[in-house]
């Protein structure tokens, strides 16, 4: 038995597999919906697959005409996706304990990929969905109109939108396990700028906060409609951090690294060559 968990651990399942089939997504949607650079997804026989807790913790998001999102409606975590009629349950693996038994094989939608944000390894790339998933485009999130000389973010569903002016501080991948379960991904990306550095545009009032008990600023931010997670406001540093999945275009900031690269998902390689450090670098 797998078990997994959103961040706050309202949500709670196991899952008996096995896992058929482990892909990373580098979709839109995804990319938003899990404030991530890419997500990976693994799936099982739905026979095998039960709810500990907190099923009606879950909220949905109907992302296109025959798509839905899940995720905590406390901390903003991506939820498995039941698809009773095909017999299949799909996992974000971010939110899995433990050696699952299986590696991942494809980047599917890989066309969609960040363009600041290259894939680096050698598996089998797809545009879009695979063979096995009868190939097909998919449906992308519509891009919004963008304004020159600013950073813009926004959420899945749209509600939530800002920008930034500058650059950040610094971007980095972050594989701690709060993150890992924060974003339901391999490792969370995040970029770092100073609270006056960001204009809400719209939606700051959809904005739901949630802070991990037993941690100084550890928390995420989401929409309260989609889930996405988006920037959040440590007042005790003046920071903001920044689900770099959430953003429609570049920080104009390359990653510095990998943090917390020792505590890494057993399942994910890292592969970009960029430094990497067991817990936070040394600061110059
Ligand atoms: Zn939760
Ligand atoms: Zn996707
Ligand atoms: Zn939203």
């Amino acid at each position: 038995m797998t078990t997994g968990s959103c961040l706050c651990g309202a949500v709670r399942y196991e899952v008996a597999g096995p896992f058929d089939m482990m892909a990373h997504c580098h979709c839109s949607m995804c990319r938003k919906h899990h404030g991530a650079m890419f997500a990976t997804w693994v799936t099982a026989p739905a026979a095998g697959f039960r709810w500990i807790s907190g099923q009606d913790n879950v909220a949905s998001y109907q992302s296109s005409e025959h798509g839905h999102r899940y995720f905590c409606r406390t901390c903003g975590s991506v939820t498995p996706t039941l698809m009773k009629e095909m017999g299949i349950v799909i996992l974000p693996a971010g939110n899995l304990e433990g050696d699952l038994g299986i590696r991942p094989q494809m980047h599917m939608f890989a066309d969609s990929h960040a363009p600041w944000y290259p894939i680096t390894d050698a598996l089998p790339r797809h545009p879009a969905y695979p063979p096995q998933f009868g190939g097909g485009a998919g449906v992308e999130r519509k891009s919004p109109a963008l304004r020159l000389g600013t950073t813009q973010g926004s959420c899945l569903c749209g509600a939530v939108a800002w920008e930034f002016e500058g650059a950040p501080e610094r971007v980095q991948n972050c594989h701690c396990s709060r993150c890992r379960r924060a974003r339901s991904a391999a490792h969370a990306t995040n970029a770092f700028y100073k609270a006056e550095q960001i204009s809400w545009v719209r939606g700051k009032d959809d904005v739901r906060s949630y802070s991990l008990k037993g941690t100084k600023y550890f928390g995420q931010d989401f929409c309260r409609h989609c889930g996405s997670p988006v920037p959040r406001v440590v007042a005790a540093t003046g920071r903001i951090v920044v689900p770099c999945g959430s953003l429609d275009t570049s920080p104009n900031l390359r990653p510095l690294g990998h943090i917390f690269a020792t505590s890494k998902a057993g399942w994910f390689e890292i592969t970009d060559g960029l430094p990497q450090w067991e817990g936070y670098p040394a600061r110059a």
